[in-house]
């Protein structure tokens, strides 16, 4: 059932992903975190490489005694396929689904580099943050009640009904990091600043109208799990290739929850930078993604939709993404999975004091960036923290 490296050759000629008499050598290259990645490259160097990710029934890093339905390979393969159809240069191509083992096989990304490591390392974000925003922008379109007729929402909804992921999401971005609770962790230099942020009473509102944001909204098919560790970028050809992995939390859920949790990461690899190229690419973000949005327009399925209800829900849009950004900077700080930009400082105390304050902020009073969507003065409120 779980794939092991020496059975993965036979299992691509099995599945006819590649031809019989193939041989080649395989890696495992996945981080070790919820599933498994191998890479397989093979000896005759016209048959193009593979990747092959698998979800065991279990949380890969925790083991069998942390058991999670394997189901979650499977939505991630659904989505990837509709990202494909309204977002292909920016989506690997999946070869593969296999129902029975809970695998795909897709594109090989390996001459790519996770954009977390990649701004780690000092890259620039370059066109990255506007083809992530026209991807979300695409896709949500294409999802929305504008862009696709109430039956086919309705079949995509019930085939993206994701509960088990959307617990994680609830407990580990909207919920522990706002309380005490075991898995918690941060830096003693946040000791006051995260204190102050659980007893403050307008977070405890604040954070429960991003929770109902989440649990309440079914504006679209959104990756869920949209941060800089779901992003790959690299050249080919001398152009620059952008290509978002890893939809397994994938929903039809609110579109300001993929794009919060980009800018959120964005956020802070600027801090640890202090780049403010990255701030500005907040900007391209948002502006990529209402682009794709006007482009979709004319061709809306409800006429009775008009150009004021576009800037509503635009706006309504921006709002929370400010909300998922707040929580986003909170929980890499003061929750369990910290982001390894802040990390890998020499040390991490005073980025993270700002990014905890930034969050803080921001989650209490959205309008701290003005009243319209302005990603320009949320650049504005970041460069000058520092
Ligand atoms: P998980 O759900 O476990 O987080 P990811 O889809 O994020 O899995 O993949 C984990 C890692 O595997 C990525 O960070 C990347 O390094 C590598 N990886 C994922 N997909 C591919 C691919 N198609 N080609 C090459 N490497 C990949
Ligand atoms: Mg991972
Ligand atoms: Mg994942
Ligand atoms: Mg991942």
């Amino acid at each position: 059932m779980v794939l092991e490296p020496a059975e993965i050759w036979a299992y691509l000629i099995g599945r006819g992903s590649v031809p019989a008499t193939a041989t080649g050598t395989v890696r495992e290259v996945g981080d070790g975190n919820m599933n498994r990645v191998f890479v397989a490259v093979p000896d005759d160097p016209a048959i193009p490489s593979v990747a092959v990710k698998q979800a065991p029934p279990w949380i890969q890093k925790l083991g069998p005694s942390a058991p999670m339905s394997p189901e979650r390979a499977l939505i991630e393969a659904r989505a990837l396929r509709t990202f494909a159809e309204y977002a292909p240069r920016q989506t690997p191509t999946i070869l593969d689904v296999d129902e029975t083992r809970f695998a795909f096989t897709m594109e090989d990304l390996s001459d790519l580099t996770v954009l977390r490591t990649a701004l780690n390392d000092g890259a620039e974000l370059g066109r990255t943050s506007a083809e992530v925003g026209e991807l979300i922008g695409r896709v949500t379109f294409a999802t929305s009640v504008a862009g696709a007729d109430p039956r086919v929402r309705a079949a995509l909804i019930a085939e993206s009904v994701n509960p088990l992921l959307a617990e994680v999401t609830l407990q580990y971005l909207l919920g522990d990091p706002f309380v005490e609770a075991e898995h918690n962790h941060h830096h003693p230099a946040l000791e006051d600043g995260v204190k102050r942020l659980r007893a403050d009473p307008a977070v405890r509102t604040e954070l429960a109208a991003v929770r109902a944001a989440f649990g309440a909204k079914a504006q679209a098919l959104v990756h869920g799990d949209l941060h800089s560790g779901s992003v790959m970028v690299g050249h080919r050809d001398g152009e620059p290739v952008v290509r978002v992995i890893d939809p397994e939390f994938a929903m039809v859920g609110p579109i300001g929850l993929d794009l919060g949790l980009y800018v959120a990461n964005v956020v802070i690899a600027a801090v640890r930078s202090r780049n403010s190229a990255h701030l500005a690419s907040i900007a391209e973000c948002w502006d990529a993604f209402c682009a794709a949005w006007r482009e979709g327009w004319p061709t809306r399925v409800d006429p009775l939709l008009d150009d004021g209800w576009l800037l509503r829900e635009l706006r309504d849009v921006w709002h929370d993404t400010l909300g998922f950004a707040a929580v986003e900077l909170v929980r890499r700080v003061a929750g369990y999975s910290h982001a390894s930009d802040l990390e890998t400082l020499p040390d991490p105390g005073p980025a993270s004091a700002l990014v905890l304050d930034l969050g803080h902020k921001l989650l209490v009073d959205r309008e701290i960036c003005g009243s319209r969507p302005d990603p320009r003065a949320l650049a504005h409120l970041v460069s000058t923290s520092w």
